[in-house]
């Protein structure tokens, strides 16, 4: 198994040149627990964990939340979409309207998930995330570090080389907790409306967005200005 693409170690020499608060995205996916982790090894000054509280999440995140909480002794904060925000979009797309066109779900996934990134990410001076290149076609030129000029944050993917199979095996290792929804066939976790199980053959993102081409299927967080 190769745990140790970017092992502890590199990890932390990264993260030492990072002057200013260190933020994880957790968005209840085996990649970021395993992040988790690795940070919790580390020495860190000033670390904040937090989720995206989109109002559309399943229940077994939510589960997840207080395992995850509990395990590693550290709170995840919740960001959410401004009240008024969803308000008007509710009242424009109805509660399946995100799946009419691709301009519905991008603006649904601006309201929930874009401006709370905004909120969590003001003032932090780096953002880790469980990004892996091999996830799909919109994250294949990932870089260990980037720097986010939109968000003006240095972007950390400690998990950029790592297989599907690093991931598990190493979940399995550190007996870490894990989302139940793996085990009911889902390989990427997301928003309840817009995620599905997939079958063996499928590749991990092919449960999200599944009406949509593959070229299109990022939220919005990760995607970069041309
Ligand atoms: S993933 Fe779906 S429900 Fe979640 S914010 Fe995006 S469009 Fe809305």
């Amino acid at each position: 198994m190769s745990y140790n693409k970017l092992c502890k170690d590199s990890l932390q020499q990264i993260l030492s040149k990072i002057n200013g608060e260190i933020a994880l995205s957790f968005s209840y996916q085996a990649e970021d627990t395993v992040v988790l982790h690795l940070l919790s090894q580390c020495e860190i000054k000033s670390l904040e964990v937090f989720t995206l509280d989109t109002g559309k999440l399943f229940k077994e995140c939510e589960e997840l939340h207080q395992k995850i909480e509990e395990f590693f002794k550290i709170p995840i904060k919740r960001y959410s979409p401004e009240k008024s925000d969803v308000k008007e979009l509710e009242n424009r797309l109805g509660t399946w309207g995100m799946r009419d066109s691709l301009e519905n779900r991008r603006s649904c996934c601006h309201v929930r998930k874009v401006e709370p990134l905004k909120k969590a990410l003001k003032n932090k001076s780096a953002w880790v995330t469980g990004l892996r290149a091999a996830q799909s076609i919109t994250r294949s030129e990932l870089k260990i570090v980037e720097y986010d000029e939109k968000l003006d944050v240095f972007k950390i993917n400690p998990l950029i080389f790592w297989s599907e199979d690093d991931v598990f095996g190493y979940i399995k290792k550190y007996d870490l907790p894990l989302n139940p929804l793996y085990a009911k066939g889902f390989k990427s976790i997301g928003c309840e409306p817009c995620t599905r199980a997939v079958k063996k053959s499928e590749d991990a993102r092919a449960g999200r967005w599944w009406w949509e081409n593959p070229e299109h299927k990022e939220c919005g967080l990760h995607v970069k200005e041309k």
